[in-house]
């Protein structure tokens, strides 16, 4: 069976049980348009050598997506997506990663300032105190890894885990900076400015950021308005349309029909806490690397905040973005006027993407839904990565449950030192 097109989008929804169209209509607005040009035969070799043929671009179908609820929305152009999907691997890409080191990342505990309260180590990475900061707390996870794209799902699920401890030292050391985010720049194209294996997280305090505040009440208002919840509503339609790529047990992921740049994947959980959450963002980076040819990419954590606030999170699971930045070799920019003042353009079609996730068999996680049910949060009560219960039972049981290239639980490797 051939993999639909984007641009096939409003009949795909159209073709939806009236259940499923009903709920992908109070998302989406779809509408299709066709641009179309005349070029001048001297341009006609260029054209069929870049696109094929002169038909191609004589008429451009174009699908544009809006999300009803957040107000998000992407233009598509068919032609752009049409093209093949570049998985060739960059050998100078590597050599290039390879001759940076001994940059300061390589030794983080000499070169690296800590933060107020010391450093966490974890099993692949440790934190340290960023020298210019975004707000108040502002830490750099230092992967052990010199090479960012070295990844597996153990490392990266590590990698967050370290930064989840981070954010419980923040909180003891001041109460108010309640509101967690993670974030990870691969590569100079996706705004890293050192190539060493790094993400970083920070911790705000009266709100939580704009971005994350504004879901937070899309969401409320449309639970408000419909009576379901949204999360589950946007999950709902992407699976029905056949975009949901492969996660471990408990988790929800799929390719966006409103993404904010190319190949976006939004992965849902309950809890950052959740291992299986973790380890599938690993897993989807690995599928982008080796089966979307993705090199620089930004990963973002959406979380609730660590301790209750006036603000109803009720709900609010963890919203992980993935995007792909386009490659390194490429000296455009991938982000223009477009995409900061009206909408983003993107060239990925979300069902290829889909599919190509989907064509390898997912290497996340093999755990069970009860150990996922084991450390959920409440949906009637934010997720509270304070509690000292729930913080002994986090550092213990990914180890307990410890699988093939962790260290035994036998030996206890304490998440934190400072
Ligand atoms: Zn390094």
């Amino acid at each position: 069976m051939s993999v639909p097109k984007i641009i096939d989008l409003p009949a795909l929804v159209e073709d939806l049980s009236p259940e499923d169209r009903a709920v992908a209509d109070r998302l989406f607005d779809v509408a299709a348009t066709t641009g179309r040009l005349d070029p001048p035969e001297a341009m006609r070799a260029w054209i069929e050598k870049s696109f094929g043929s002169v038909e191609a671009v004589l008429e451009q179908r174009i699908v544009r997506v809006t999300n009803r609820v957040t107000l998000q929305g992407t233009l598509f152009n068919g032609l752009r997506s049409s093209r093949p999907l570049d998985t060739g691997v960059s050998v100078d890409l590597e050599h290039e990663i390879e001759a940076t080191t001994g940059d300061p990342f390589c030794r983080p505990e000499q070169e690296t300032p800590a933060d107020v309260f010391g450093r966490v180590r974890g099993e692949h990475a440790v934190t340290a105190s960023n020298v210019a900061k975004y707000d108040g707390f502002h830490g750099v996870i230092v992967f052990d890894d010199h090479n960012p794209l070295h990844l597996t799902p153990e490392k990266v699920s590590d990698y967050v885990s370290v930064g989840l401890e981070w954010c419980r030292k923040v909180l003891e050391t001041d109460p108010e900076a309640r509101y967690p985010f993670l974030m990870w720049n691969c590569l100079w194209r996706a705004g890293g400015s050192i190539i060493h294996g790094h993400a970083q997280v920070t911790a705000t305090r009266g709100t939580h950021y704009p971005k994350v505040e504004r879901l937070r009440r899309a969401a409320t208002s449309y639970r408000a308005e419909h009576g379901s919840d949204y999360f589950d509503d946007l999950c709902r339609t992407h699976d029905a349309l056949g975009l949901a790529v492969p996660t471990a047990s408990g988790v929800r992921a799929f390719a966006s029909l409103s993404p904010i740049k190319e190949k976006e994947l939004i992965v849902l959980g309950q809890s950052p806490e959740d291992e299986n959450l973790r380890r599938t963002v690993g897993a989807l980076l690995q599928g982008y690397i080796h089966s979307l040819g993705v090199r620089a990419f930004n990963v973002a954590f959406y979380m609730p905040p660590l301790a209750p606030t006036s603000e109803d999170w009720s709900g609010f699971p963890t919203v992980v973005h993935l995007v792909d930045r386009g490659s390194p070799a490429n000296r455009t920019s991938d982000i223009g006027a477009m995409e900061l003042y009206a909408a983003p353009v993107v060239a990925s079609d979300p069902f290829r993407v889909a599919e190509a996730l989907r064509a390898k068999p997912l290497r996340a996680t093999q755990r069970t839904a009860q150990t996922i049910t084991s450390t959920a949060c409440s949906s009637s009560s934010p997720c509270s990565l304070t509690s000292e219960r729930q913080v002994r039972k986090s550092r213990a049981w990914p180890r307990a449950a410890s699988s093939k290239g962790r260290r035994s639980s036998s030996t206890p490797q304490p998440v934190a030192r400072t």
